[in-house]
C-alpha cells in the first residue's frame, strides 16, 4: 500500500531501528516509545486491522506472537515480563491502519491498562 506507513517502513522507505526480521514479520523500535522497551511487531504484508484477518492468517497471526517471544528473548525482558496487545479501531485508539502488535516491557506496565 503505497500511503501506509509501516508498508514505507517494510520497504526500507522510511528507516526504523529493527529488532526482528523474517520473510512474513518485522519488528521494529516504536519512535515514541511508552516503556523502556516499546517494540512494533508488524506483517510484512498490508492488513489494515484486526477486523480484517481471515482464517487464511492464522499461522501469520502466529508468526507475529513468535516474533514476540523471539524479541523478549533478545531483548532480556521475556523473564520479567512484558504485554503484548492491538489496538483495534477508534475505541482502542489504532492510529497507524497497518495491524501491528505492540510489546511493552522494561516497567510496571500496571492494569488493566487505559
Ligand atoms: P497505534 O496507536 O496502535 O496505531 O500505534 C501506532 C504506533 O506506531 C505508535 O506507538 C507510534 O509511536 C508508532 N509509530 C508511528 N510511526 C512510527 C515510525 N515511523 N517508526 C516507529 N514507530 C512509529
Ligand atoms: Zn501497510
Amino acid at each position: 500500500m503505497t500511503d501506509c506507513i509501516f508498508c514505507k517502513i517494510v520497504a526500507g522507505e522510511i528507516p526504523a531501528a529493527a529488532v526482528y526480521d523474517d520473510d512474513q514479520v518485522l519488528a521494529f523500535r516504536d519512535i515514541q516509545p511508552e516503556a523502556p522497551v516499546h517494540i512494533i511487531i508488524v506483517p510484512k504484508r498490508h492488513i489494515a486491522t484486526l477486523n480484517d484477518l481471515t482464517p487464511a492468517d492464522a499461522e501469520l497471526i502466529g508468526r507475529m506472537h513468535l516474533a514476540a517471544r523471539q524479541v523478549a528473548l533478545d531483548l532480556g525482558v521475556a523473564d520479567s515480563g512484558y504485554r503484548t496487545l492491538i489496538n483495534c479501531n477508534r475505541d482502542a485508539g489504532q492510529y497507524v491502519f497497518h495491524v501491528h502488535m505492540h510489546l511493552l516491557a522494561g516497567r510496571n506496565l500496571g492494569w488493566p491498562p487505559g
